[in-house]
């Protein structure tokens, strides 16, 4: 079975909030997950965004569920694949491929320093092409849209591999002690390290962090030694690595919420 019929079906059996935040380029439906427990904070969480690196739908789907059953505070989306149809491509014919239908790497579509990444390439290809323009493709524009909608307080991009953590982005003063502490939180968690971004722009955690003034988070799953795509069974192993990141940072924020609010 497929990732999307995988995602269509647990679409089918969510019995909570759910919908669609667009579609992508070739008219996929973009399916999100909502689980409510409080409404202060609010956690969006989003995954294969780079098409080999589907592993990490898998890895949400079961975080939505763990999430459900398990969470105590906050508001969490689940987007488990926001490029359906890079996936698609990364599963048939080949595992290296990253980008989405166009040839455009969504996670260097969006405006934060555009182009100014050491990798960034103007040409199509299955990686680094950052597109025409900022939100030149269908995803990037649905996932912006959706994030302006919800407004999260913190957002987490599931990417794969090195189990690593990526948290800056040119944040200044108070705001990177408070981003690095959740980070350190996630850390703690995962048993992941954290790391310096180094000279990558464009991202969906950059533009977080710079145009929304909001933590965010790139959180790569997966041991370095495995091989693009990571097999679907190495989720289990993945997933109790991660089971524990939502419902801790989203406690720590209710919990720092209440004192503040005192
Ligand atoms: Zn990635």
């Amino acid at each position: 079975m497929d990732l999307s019929s995988s995602l269509y079906g647990f679409y089918d059996g969510w019995k909570k909030d759910k919908g669609f935040i667009g579609t992508t380029q070739k008219g996929a439906l973009i399916p999100f997950f909502a689980v409510r427990k409080t409404e202060y904070p609010v956690i969006l969480a989003q995954g294969a965004i780079h098409a080999r690196e589907y592993i990490t739908a898998y890895l949400l789907m079961l975080l939505a569920r763990h999430f459900d059953a398990f969470g105590r505070f906050g508001t969490a989306y689940f987007i488990p694949a926001v490029n359906l149809d890079g996936v698609k491509i990364a599963e048939r014919f080949d595992g290296s491929y990253k980008a989405n239908a166009n040839g455009v790497d969504l996670n260097v579509n969006f405006p934060a320093r555009f182009g100014s990444g050491a990798k960034n390439v103007t040409f199509r290809g299955k990686e680094n092409y950052i597109g025409k323009r900022p939100f030149s493709e269908r995803e990037t524009e649905a996932l912006r849209d959706f994030t302006l909608s919800v407004r999260p307080d913190v957002t987490l991009s599931y990417h794969s591999k090195g189990e690593e953590i990526y948290w800056d982005f040119h944040q200044t003063g108070k705001r990177r002690e408070k981003d690095l502490k959740l980070a350190g939180i996630i850390a703690d968690k995962t048993g992941y390290k954290i790391r310096p971004s180094g000279l990558s722009s464009g991202g969906y955690k950059d533009w977080c962090i710079e145009s929304l003034s909001i933590p965010a988070f790139t959180i790569e799953v997966g041991d370095d030694g495995l091989s693009h795509p990571i097999e679907r069974k190495e989720v289990y192993s993945v997933f109790l690595k991660n089971r524990e990141v939502i419902p801790a940072v989203t406690e720590y924020l209710w919990t720092q919420n209440l004192w503040n609010s005192r």
